[in-house]
């Protein structure tokens, strides 16, 4: 990997999200060698993945190129790489661009979207975890409306005009709003010669109500917004298969469609070698204890979404969040160099700062730990903190215009179908990388 041996420790840290960049800003100028592996060579804020989806922002906006962040500190190494296999013994990590030992391994490598073992759905459907995958959605939802125009045959072209959102948490909602915007203000512009009305967009949900890890009165807000941009939401559904054309639920209900969105779970992305059931924990996640170390494993850690911390506030480990990703980053960093100090590690505890969705143009509800809100005012609050925790000025910049032309226009101009989604392909490449 041509990184020069030194006298300082190696902390080898495994992806470069919330969590891994958080630990590795910290770590930068101490004496200790730092090297941050990753397969994308830059951060992606994951929250904003849906304006990407559908056409609000342009993909390079909510992405930031990793050696940049880090470009200042002599003591940090960036490869790009895939890593395959932990090898704790030899204390060695095994790449697609080779091996690399360590002093102090950090698994940052954050979740992947979670099928419950079901394979027609994991076939057929579209997900949206990373930039690539937003791209995929966005050329297959404009693709569907350029083939939809070209059908005579009435059920082909609604099947076509047909989205099935399957998981009402924050990312189904946000982007069932979103397709709802579309419907209103882009859509019939763009295809005059459709009847757009026909568009319907379907939002599945498995328990009693959407948003189910915020307030109630949030729920109820939300489901009240979605509504009234006419989204159908259905709660109590379980989906059970989706062939490609016709999905299946627990009870009566199916829907023809071409699209169905999964958004309904996500698991650890877990590592060759730290993968045995004792270390996994319900949703694939490593479990750790209050110093973030892995049980049973010397100087190997995890942090953010991968990582299951039980605290008594918190029995069922932290909310799979950006919060307790930055939290434990830049705290196992505090830790880390305490040891490289001779000092002993201190616990962690999450400090949790509240949840929020945005439903659509001047709608969103917020939960702080002691205000609810939500509507216009919420919706001013989702924006400015999401500019706050975007990654450099640039992209700071560049989506605040972008939300002001779009507010202003009621446009959403990166509607492009770039790179054709091609099905077969995306599914063999997915299946290489294990995502
Ligand atoms: C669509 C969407 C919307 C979201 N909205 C919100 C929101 O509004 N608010 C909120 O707080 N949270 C939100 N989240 C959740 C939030 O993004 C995650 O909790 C957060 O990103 C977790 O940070 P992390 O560092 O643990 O993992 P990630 O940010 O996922 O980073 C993991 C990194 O590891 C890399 N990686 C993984 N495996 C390997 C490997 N084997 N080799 C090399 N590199 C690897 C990946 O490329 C990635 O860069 C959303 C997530 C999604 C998908």
């Amino acid at each position: 990997m041509n990184i020069p041996l030194t006298s300082h420790p190696r902390v080898v840290i495994i992806g470069g999200g919330f969590a891994g960049l958080s630990l590795a800003k910290k770590l930068a100028r101490q004496e200790l060698q730092v090297v941050l592996l990753d397969r994308h060579n830059y951060h992606t804020f994951q929250p904003l993945l849906y304006q990407v989806s559908t056409g609000g922002l342009e993909p390079d906006s909510i992405a930031y190129p990793i050696r940049k962040v880090l470009k200042d500190f002599p003591n940090f190494f960036f490869r790009l790489a895939n890593v395959e296999t932990i090898e704790p013994e030899a204390k060695t990590i095994l790449t697609d661009i080779g091996s690399l030992k360590y002093d102090h391994l950090v698994i940052a490598t954050g979740s992947k979207t979670n099928f419950f073992g079901n394979a027609s759905i994991k076939a057929n459907s579209m997900v949206m975890k990373t930039i690539p995958q937003s791209l995929n959605l966005r050329s297959l939802i404009l693709q569907n409306f350029e083939q939809a125009l070209l059908k005579s045959d009435l059920n082909e072209r609604n099947a076509l005009m047909n989205f099935v959102i399957v998981g009402a948490g924050p990312t189904g909602v946000e982007l069932a709003g979103a397709l709802a915007e579309i419907k209103k203000g882009i859509l019939p512009k763009d295809y005059p010669d459709l009847d757009i009305r026909q568009m319907q967009i379907n939002l599945v949900q498995a328990s009693d109500r959407v948003l189910p890890a915020m307030s109630e009165v949030s729920s109820r807000k939300a489901e009240i917004f979605l509504e009234r941009l006419g989204v159908d939401v259905w709660k109590d559904v379980r989906v059970t298969n989706y062939d490609g054309e016709t999905v299946t639920t627990e009870t009566d209900l199916c829907f023809k469609t071409a699209t169905l969105i999964w958004t309904a779970g996500v698991e650890g992305a877990t590592i060759k070698g730290v993968d045995s059931k004792e270390l996994l924990v319900k949703g694939n996640r490593i479990r750790v204890d209050r110093f973030n170390q892995v049980e049973g494993l010397e100087n190997i850690y995890a942090i953010g979404d991968i990582a299951w911390m039980e605290e008594e506030k918190f029995p069922h480990g932290h909310p799979m969040m950006a919060q307790p990703a930055i939290q434990q980053g830049k705290h196992l960093g505090e830790n880390l160099i305490r040891l490289t100090n001779g000092k002993k590690m201190k616990p962690f505890s999450y400090h949790d700062k509240g949840s929020m969705a945005t439903v659509g143009r001047n709608k969103a509800v917020v939960d702080l730990p002691r205000f609810r809100f939500q509507g216009v005012f919420a919706w001013f609050v989702w924006m400015f903190v999401h500019l706050f925790f975007l990654i450099g000025f640039r992209n700071r910049v560049v989506v605040f215009i972008n939300w002001v032309y779009n507010y202003i226009r009621f446009d959403r101009e990166a509607r492009l179908i770039i790179r054709p989604y091609k099905k077969k392909e995306v599914a063999e490449a997915a299946e290489v990388k294990n995502v």
